[in-house]
């Protein structure tokens, strides 16, 4: 997979090998990340991406090494080395190597990496998905405004349970029993024209996709409802799609056993992500094509 790579201030076109047995972040999962994307040179929400992973960093208690602006800087640099027809995942994250006792991680000892790679989008052909008995864990039981490694094993699980039985995601509620999203996505239906997504809750990540989805829908006029949503209100859902960053929005073609159509409130909230992001300025222009002299 090519990819480029920032580490301790030099650029590697190879993974850096950086962690060994004595690194709090290998040992316990000191590690928060940021996922966004670069488009054949468009970087959509790279600026909000790049300050959650300092919001992140902050909530799991690490010193920053690197600023926002830093950090949108080097993904931009990421981004031009990678070139402008690329299709990547830009990755920034920080991690903690040191600590004063396995409950004390260092926060002087924060580090940084920077990953950007070939990442296609995924088709536009819908998933299948499953509710599952996995939940997302209260407040005060994990770091769940953080986009925390350590959160991911339990998406994982419900990935696994979702897949034994034969769909490929997992759909977590949380500790009402109420639904909160997909094991690594947003979660939204529509009921009779109004696109329905949880209300943000602080259990699940409130996804730089989502709250930019909710505004286009919004400014098209289509009824938004920002509220705690029921496991039956998806048995008797008209569609159902997700939203994040790496398939911005994706259609959940079948449910819990149900197929579902791709509808035109999801169909639309695809359209109107992608006419936003070309409307804004790219990283990256792509090369006129050379033409040759007469
Ligand atoms: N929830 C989880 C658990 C995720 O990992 C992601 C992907 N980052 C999302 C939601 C969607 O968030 P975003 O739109 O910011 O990518």
């Amino acid at each position: 997979m090519a990819g480029v790579f920032w580490y301790d201030g030099q650029w590697f076109t190879e993974e850096p090998k950086i962690l060994g047995p004595m690194d709090h972040a290998f040992w316990l999962g000191s590690v928060i990340f940021d996922g966004a994307r670069a488009i054949e040179g468009w970087a959509p929400d790279l600026d909000r991406h790049c300050a959650r992973a300092i919001r992140s960093a902050h909530v799991m208690g690490m010193k920053p090494s690197v600023t926002a602006e830093r950090i949108q800087e080097l993904c931009e640099e990421g981004i031009r080395r990678m070139g402008a027809g690329a299709t990547l995942y830009v990755r920034p994250m920080f991690f903690i190597r040191r600590g004063l006792g396995a409950a004390r991680p260092d926060p002087d000892s924060t580090d940084f990496i920077l990953s950007l790679y070939d990442a296609p989008m995924p088709e536009w052909a819908g998933f299948s998905a499953m509710l599952t008995p996995f939940r997302r864990p209260a407040t005060d039981m994990a770091p769940t405004d953080a986009k925390a490694a350590c959160l991911y094993p339990n998406g994982s699980r419900a990935t696994a349970w979702a897949v034994e039985r034969g769909a490929n995601m997992a759909v977590m509620s949380d500790v009402a029993g109420n639904i909160a999203e997909f094991a690594s996505s947003n979660l939204w239906f529509v009921k009779d024209g109004v696109a329905i997504t949880p209300a943000v809750n602080h259990t699940f990540l409130n996804g730089i996709t989502r709250q930019r989805v909710i505004r286009l829908l919004a400014e098209a006029g289509i009824p938004v409802e920002e509220r705690a949503v029921r496991p039956e209100e998806l048995e008797a859902a008209d569609e159902i799609f997700s939203t994040g960053n790496y398939g911005k929005v994706q259609p959940c073609t079948r449910y819990n056993g149900r197929d579902l159509p791709i509808g035109p409130v999801t169909t639309k909230a695809r359209d109107l992500y992608f006419a936003w992001m070309r409307s804004q300025p790219r990283v990256v222009e792509p090369q006129p094509a050379k033409i040759p002299a007469a």
